[in-house]
């Protein structure tokens, strides 16, 4: 099925959900603060200094499963909806369920988009692709210095040394040597292991 018939297929599905709910789904989603879909007066008042509002295609379309026309319309008429109703550049995508191809990436550099996100997790490197970008998922009560950790790539650093720490003090302590001092009694007790104490869980 492709995305246009599985969006043709919601719409027959949400008819008849109100027609036999009497509901409308707009009404039940607006009164819902979860499922409420953004107005452009809310999106408007929250664009600024820290906010920046990227595209995601027009019907939320997997860019890479489509021709290179309906990707390109859907590139184009998402960045000029975006544009005209906030007054703020469009010049990022977010590639809808994480599928692009080598067409996408295309066709977002030419309809003028400055960088595209992936849903791969990770950070990104100098020289990377930019059209292609990695992402962290962060939890929203992160305090400025934890999110810069995170961002940063220390925190990921601090893990690869902490499992790094782990392995060697896996390997010394079935080194025969250490287990035959432990045995004879010739240690009393166990050597203090030499984590850092900021690095250990
Ligand atoms: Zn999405």
């Amino acid at each position: 099925m492709s995305d246009y018939e599985f969006l043709d297929e919601m719409d027959r599905v949400a008819v008849q959900l109100e027609a036999e709910s009497g509901h409308s789904l707009a009404q039940v989603q607006q009164d819902d603060d979860w499922s409420a879909i953004a107005t452009w007066d809310v999106i408007r008042e929250a664009v600024g200094e820290d906010v920046t509002i990227g595209s995601h295609t027009a019907d939320h379309i997997r860019l890479g499963h489509v021709s290179e026309g309906v990707a390109r319309d859907q590139l184009i008429r998402s960045k000029q909806d975006i544009e005209e109703n906030t007054h703020e550049p469009c010049w990022c995508v977010c590639y809808p369920n994480g599928s692009y191809a080598e067409a996408p990436l295309r066709l977002a550099r030419e309809c003028a988009y400055a960088c595209g996100l992936t849903t791969e997790e990770g950070l990104n490197s100098v020289g990377d692709d930019i059209m292609r970008l990695k992402r962290l998922n962060l939890p929203i009560d992160v305090t400025s210095s934890e999110l810069l950790t995170a961002v940063s790539g220390l925190s990921k650093c601090v893990s690869q040394v902490k499992r790094k720490m782990k392995e060697l003090l896996a390997i010394v302590g079935r080194a025969p040597g250490r287990q035959d001092l432990c045995m004879s009694g010739s240690l009393t007790r166990e050597p203090e292991p030499f984590l850092p104490s900021v690095l250990a869980e």
